[in-house]
């Protein structure tokens, strides 16, 4: 019954947690959200039911150490997919497949250059605060639309050991760089036009680092060092209590895991100092790569297995309820 319960509690927990989330949003909104509702008078009640089914199923799975870093690629592509493949049913013209169908351009910059240019929040800025606050980094591992294309490329090879260099200039500046141009193009009240095609230039670097860099690296070149919400993301997470650590106790310091990570965080520094580097998103790939078993996750007192399955209660969670929700 022991083992029984060890192995099925955590999908049970998320099945039930993602359910009632939608449920809420369900009955809360009055136009309908969940895209199943728009279609069919109480689609919405099914579609529920089988997203807290797949929660169930995706947290089960990366419950295993071995097959976390597999099917946080799988799980993430799928929103990923998801999310761009109603993005272009919108815009063919099946309006249904929009959130409100006030378009903007689906690059990440737009989370903090958006309210900038506008001078207001925006529920996506509020979310992805929210998220923060909640699971820490997991926006740049599992909930973000855009890091997966990163994350494939990144994964077609092992990471190229060494640190990017002057990895934290680089994201300060371009960080700098791009509140300081979002200001600009309010305070001079450009052309709405001229500024899209300005973030739409950016979204296409973006996409030639992934194509071009992060496969030859084996490391998230863009989300590393391109996109200036990870910067955010690597620097505000620590509001939220969750951690990873390296037991030195046990480290043998073979530097074995350091290939494991696509986020730069493992190099031999890191190691030595006992915990991961700043751009660490705790996805916890690496944690089956140490024979030591020495990578542990921290929460408070908590046992680290018990941190380690909070963490994946709440990211998967919060995952299936974006797979029902996220879209423009
Ligand atoms: S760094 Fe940017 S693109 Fe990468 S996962 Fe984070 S928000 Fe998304
Ligand atoms: S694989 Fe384990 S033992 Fe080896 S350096 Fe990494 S944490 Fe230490
Ligand atoms: S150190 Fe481990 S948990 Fe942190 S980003 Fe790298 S692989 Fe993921």
């Amino acid at each position: 019954m022991h083992i029984f319960w060890k192995k099925y509690s955590l999908p049970v927990y998320v099945f039930l947690f993602v359910v009632f989330l939608l449920v809420f949003v369900q009955i809360k909104v009055e136009n309908p959200i969940i895209i199943l509702e728009r279609f069919i008078k109480g689609g919405g009640w099914i579609e529920i039911f089988f997203i807290g089914l797949y929660g169930a199923f995706i947290v089960y799975k990366m419950q295993d150490p071995v097959k976390t870093a597999k099917w946080r690629m799988i799980s993430w592509t799928v929103f990923t997919i998801a999310f761009f493949a109603q993005l272009a049913l919108g815009l063919l013209g099946f309006e249904r497949f929009l959130m409100s169908g006030n378009l903007h351009l689906p690059i990440p910059v737009m989370i903090i250059s958006g309210p900038l240019y506008r001078g207001e929040l925006s529920v996506m800025t509020l979310l992805f605060l929210s998220t923060i606050i909640i699971t820490g980094p997991a926006w740049c591992s599992q909930l973000c639309y855009f890091g997966a294309l990163d994350n494939i490329a990144s994964s077609r090879k092992k990471a190229v050991k060494g640190k990017i260099k002057n990895i934290s200039a680089i994201k300060f500046t371009l960080l700098f760089l791009i509140i300081l141009t979002t200001i600009i193009l309010r305070w001079f009240n450009v052309d709405l036009l001229i500024s899209t095609l300005i973030a739409g230039a950016f979204g296409v670097i973006g996409l030639l680092i992934i194509l071009f860099v992060s496969g030859k690296q084996g490391k998230m070149v863009h989300c590393l060092t391109w996109c200036p919400i990870g910067t955010i993301v690597n620097y505000t997470r620590f509001i939220n209590p969750f951690r990873m650590y390296i037991d030195m106790k046990s480290c043998t310091l073979c530097n074995i895991c350091t290939t494991s990570c696509n986020y730069d965080a493992l190099n031999r520094e890191d190691i030595e100092s006992g915990k991961p580097g700043v751009t660490c998103t705790l996805c916890g790939d690496c944690v089956s790569s140490c024979h030591a078993s020495s990578i542990k996750y921290k929460f408070f007192k908590m046992k680290p297995e018990s941190a380690r399955r909070l963490y994946l209660f709440l990211t998967i969670s919060l995952y299936a309820v974006f797979l029902a929700l996220g879209r423009i």
